[in-house]
């Protein structure tokens, strides 16, 4: 049995079938545009939104860390960023993974993990997907 079986997840929709989790957002294919979360409609063309599998990998654009009082039960501190997806030109805002609160740098590669971490609308304990650093700065510029 596994936890993720019976912890509800945050928000629907928003992540693939586990366990090998992805973000789960929108296509229009008229207008070659992703979102995320998925939209009932394309925000250019108004046309319907197909869901698509953006992947699990991205780059940070920009980070902060927060250090007051964090709302839902979450840990103190923690950082968000800006994460520049991999598999498909789009840029998500994103809870960063609390254990390395602080220590995330632009440029860094990072991998979303799903784990539960503070409450959902109804005060539950419940899963939330976040990203967490693969690699070092230093080690991404090696690797181009
Ligand atoms: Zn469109």
């Amino acid at each position: 049995m596994s936890v993720q079986n019976t912890i509800p997840l945050v928000y629907d929709n928003i992540l693939t079938s586990g366990p090998d989790f992805h973000l789960q957002g929108g296509y229009c294919p008229d207008c070659d545009r992703y979102y995320f979360p998925i939209k009932e409609s394309c925000m250019e063309c108004l046309g319907s939104v197909d869901k698509a599998d953006l992947g699990k990998r991205g780059i940070v654009y920009s980070v902060t860390t927060i250090r007051t009082r964090p709302p839902l039960g979450l840990p103190q501190p923690y950082s968000v960023a800006y994460v520049d997806l991999e598999n498909v030109p789009l840029r998500v805002f994103s809870l960063m993974d609390p254990s390395e609160a602080g220590q995330y740098c632009i440029g860094q590669t990072v991998e979303l993990k799903v784990a539960p971490l503070g409450l959902n609308n109804n005060k539950q304990v419940c899963l939330r997907p976040y990203f967490r650093s693969i690699s070092s700065p230093q080690e991404t510029d090696r690797m181009s």
